[in-house]
């Protein structure tokens, strides 16, 4: 086995509803997957465990890890009461209802 580690990246996706780039990562403590911005900033208040686990701080505790932090999509995305809307985090895009193109009949 060779001694390389490469650290593996976080799937970047664009938000469904916004198209901002974003990931999802799983919340250690509570096991459910959350998106958060891919962008990281200062005064995010997630730190990421690994590429797909994350672990979300409170306030004093994020304030007292320097470095990169994350912030939850929710916060950011104009679009997050739709997210809410869908009771929380989907952990698959929910199934939008698309209307069939109706064959419009023919005119006579
Ligand atoms: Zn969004």
């Amino acid at each position: 086995m060779g001694g390389s580690y490469r650290p593996l990246q976080p799937l970047v996706l664009a938000c469904r509803t916004c198209r901002a780039p974003m990931f999802w990562a799983k919340v250690a403590s509570t096991g459910k997957n959350i998106p958060i911005d891919a962008a990281a900033r200062e005064d995010g208040n997630i730190v990421l465990i690994d590429h797909r686990t994350c672990t979300v701080l409170g306030p004093d505790e994020a304030a007292e890890i320097p470095g990169r932090k994350y912030q939850s999509h929710f916060v950011s995305c104009p679009d997050a009461k739709a997210w809410r809307r869908a009771r929380g985090i989907p952990d698959s895009p929910p199934v939008t209802r698309e209307e069939p193109p109706c064959p419009s009949p023919s005119k006579s």
